[in-house]
Order: structure tokens, then C-alpha cells, then sequence
């Protein structure tokens, strides 16, 4: 065989194997234990949301007191809103990401924690109990229900509520203009 051949030869099988390795890698992306890093990849790039749904299930925008940045006794303020329903009542993601912690203790109690679009931090606080099966790792839709309105924390004692906060790199913020945002327009 002349080399000229051969080379082709060579060429023609290595972009076969490069085909087969390339649909082997498009196949890996869509099974579900490429969900997480495929979520990662996605959510660091995606832009912060412009409107949030409220994160517990049947309350309104209008329904969320403005207490953001309040004082909460003498050496700190709210990072976040509380959300008033009944005990148990469902609170559903705000947002798809990632569940990065599930814990239970300090001010929060039952908590959760996920990476959401943007890279921020949405901490969901004073959950009854959680969603049976959560996981660390565990990649999630909005509206996905992470656990139940209790009082668990330092909101033993208070009326149930959801303590939700939003961190982004440069700390928390208020995400009561994005659940206004995301509210229907009054007629
Ligand atoms: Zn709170």
C-alpha cells in the first residue's frame, strides 16, 4: 500500500472512532446520572432570575410582608421573608437546581438548601419535615416540592412559616420584588 493510502486509511478510522466516542458522550449527557454535572454546567451560566413564583403552595405576592433587612435582635438583620401558611402546607422550589444541603439545626431548623440559576443560594427554613426521598444531589424542577411549613429553629413558638432567602456572591437580597414580578398583573 503506498503511505499516501495508508495515511487516509488511519485518518478515516480514528474519525470513526471519534464519531463512536462522541455519540457515546451525547448518550452519557441524557442519562440521569449526568443530571447533576449537566445541571451544574447549566445553572452557573444561566442569568439570575427576573421574577420568582412565590415558593409556598396557594400564597400570593401580595400576601408576603415586606421584612427584609428588619432588625432581628441586636446584631443582625432579616435575610430573607417569611412566608405565613398552615402547618404542612407544600413549599416548592422557586427555582431548578441543585439540592446542595439538607439540614437540621441553628436558626433555620429543617432546611434546605439549593444552587439555583446564576449560582445563588436559595435557603428554604423552618420546614416541618422534608419532601420524603430528598437527596443531597438531587437535581429539581420549580415547583418541585422540597417539605412542609412548620416551625422548626428559632420559629418554635411563631405562627408556621417558610423562612426563604436568596443568596447571590455578594450576599442575600430581597426576593419580594421578583415574586411581585412574577405575579399576575392586578385587574
Ligand atoms: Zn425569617
Amino acid at each position: 500500500m503506498r503511505p499516501a493510502a495508508e495515511r487516509l486509511r488511519r485518518l478515516a478510522w480514528m474519525l470513526l472512532w471519534l464519531a463512536v466516542l462522541a455519540a457515546l458522550l451525547a448518550w452519557a449527557w441524557g442519562q440521569p446520572f449526568m443530571a447533576s454535572p449537566r445541571m451544574l454546567w447549566d445553572i452557573a451560566r444561566a442569568p439570575a432570575p427576573q421574577s420568582l413564583p412565590v415558593p409556598v403552595e396557594g400564597v400570593r405576592a401580595r400576601q408576603v410582608a415586606d421584612t427584609f433587612g428588619a432588625p432581628r435582635g441586636t446584631d443582625r438583620t432579616h435575610q430573607g421573608v417569611d412566608i405565613f401558611a398552615a402547618r404542612g402546607t407544600p413549599v416548592r422550589s422557586a427555582t431548578r437546581g441543585i439540592v446542595v444541603a439538607i439540614r437540621d439545626g441553628g436558626l433555620g431548623g429543617r432546611q434546605v438548601w439549593v444552587l439555583g440559576p446564576a449560582r445563588e443560594r436559595h435557603y428554604y427554613a423552618h420546614l416541618d419535615d422534608w419532601a420524603p426521598d430528598l437527596s443531597t444531589g438531587q437535581v429539581i424542577r420549580a415547583g418541585d416540592v422540597l417539605g412542609f411549613v412548620g416551625t422548626t429553629g428559632n420559629a418554635r413558638g411563631t405562627p408556621p412559616h417558610l423562612h426563604y432567602g436568596v443568596y447571590a456572591a455578594q450576599g442575600a437580597y430581597d426576593p419580594l420584588p421578583l415574586f411581585r414580578a412574577g405575579a399576575a398583573p392586578a385587574r
